[in-house]
C-alpha cells in the first residue's frame, strides 16, 4: 500500500449534498468553532510550516468564504482570500504567506489536500469573475462551488485541467526532458495537457511525440495528483518505447534524452521533487527493477 501523492489525502468530508442548504452553510459560517485557511494569488498562510487556520468572523467583508467541508470532529473549514497578503498576515500572529510548492515537502498527508483544494478553488474563482458567455459580472452559489451569471443565468463550475504526464522507458533507460526554466541539471517525465476529443492513451502518445519524436506503445496509467498551479490534475502513466530517437520537437523542452539507470540513481541529473508524481514515477521505476 502506498500514500496517496502530496496534494491528494484531505481527511474532509465535502459535504456536496448540503452545499446548496442556505440555513446551514449560514449556521456554519456563524459558528464560532468554523475555520478558514487563507490563501492569497502568492501563496498560503503558514504558520509552523502548516496552514494557519482564523476565525470566519476574523476576515475582512470582501473576503468570499468557500465551503471545502467538515473534518472528521465536526469542525466545518472555508478557504478565504482576503485580498493581500498583509492583510492575510495580520489575521495570526507570527504567520507569513508561503508559495504552497514550497509548503508542500513539510506539509502531512491531509494538509496537503487540504490546500490544494483551497487554493484551486481561490484560483478558479479568481479567474472567473465574468461570465465566459455574456461577459457580466458572476455571483459565488452553493457555497463557493458554482458562479453564476446574473443576465444569461449561465452556471460555471469549477475547473480541473488534465495534464498527462508520463515516463516512457525501454529496458534499462527512461526519456526524460528538461525545460529551460527549471533548476540547472534538472530533468523531469514529459507532459502536456490532454485536448479536446481525446482520450489520456492518446495524449500520451501525441504528447511525447510532439515533445521528444518517440513513439510510445502500451500506455498505462498509474496514479494521479492534483496539481493547483492554477486548477490542474496531473494524470501519471508510464509507457514503452515503440520506436524513434528523442530530439527536442515542439520547442517547450530545451533538451531531451534517454538516461539510464545507473544515471537516475547516482544522481548524474537533477530528478523532481518527492513531492512530485513525475519524481513517484521515476523512483517507481527504479525500485521496481532495483
Ligand atoms: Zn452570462
Amino acid at each position: 500500500v502506498t500514500a496517496p501523492n502530496t496534494f491528494a489525502g484531505a481527511a474532509l468530508d465535502r459535504v456536496g449534498p448540503r452545499r446548496g442548504d442556505v440555513a446551514w452553510v449560514a449556521a456554519r459560517v456563524a459558528d464560532p468553532a468554523s475555520r478558514a485557511v487563507v490563501a492569497t494569488r502568492g501563496g498560503v498562510l503558514a504558520v509552523d510550516d502548516g496552514p494557519a487556520r482564523v476565525a470566519p468572523s476574523a476576515l475582512p467583508p470582501q473576503a468570499e468564504l468557500v465551503l471545502l467541508g467538515v473534518e472528521p470532529g465536526g469542525t466545518a473549514l472555508f478557504a478565504a482570500d482576503p485580498g493581500d497578503d498583509a492583510l492575510a498576515e495580520a489575521l495570526a500572529p507570527g504567520s507569513s504567506v508561503r508559495g504552497l510548492r514550497d509548503l508542500a515537502g513539510t506539509l502531512d498527508q491531509a494538509d496537503g489536500g487540504l490546500l490544494a483544494q483551497a487554493v484551486g478553488l481561490l484560483n478558479w474563482h479568481r479567474r472567473h469573475r465574468f461570465c465566459a458567455n455574456c461577459g457580466a459580472a458572476t455571483e459565488a452559489a452553493l457555497a463557493g462551488h458554482v458562479r453564476r451569471c446574473p443576465r444569461c443565468g449561465a452556471e460555471h463550475h469549477p475547473r480541473t485541467d488534465p495534464v498527462v504526464i508520463m515516463l516512457v522507458t525501454d529496458g534499462d533507460r527512461a526519456l526524460l526532458g528538461r525545460q529551460p526554466t527549471w533548476p540547472a541539471g534538472r530533468y523531469s517525465a514529459l507532459a502536456g495537457f490532454v485536448e479536446p476529443g481525446e482520450s489520456l492513451e492518446e495524449a500520451v502518445a501525441r504528447e511525447v511525440l510532439e515533445e521528444s519524436g518517440v513513439r510510445v506503445t502500451g500506455v498505462r496509467y498509474r496514479s494521479s495528483q492534483p496539481w493547483p498551479f492554477p486548477v490542474s490534475l496531473m494524470l501519471g502513466f508510464t509507457a514503452a518505447w515503440a520506436e524513434g530517437e528523442p530530439a527536442v520537437g515542439d520547442g517547450e523542452l530545451e533538451d531531451v534524452r534517454w538516461l539510464d539507470r545507473g544515471a537516475l540513481a547516482d544522481g548524474e541529473v537533477g530528478l523532481p521533487p518527492r513531492e512530485a508524481i513525475a519524481r513517484r514515477l521515476i523512483d517507481g521505476w527504479l525500485d521496481a527493477a532495483a
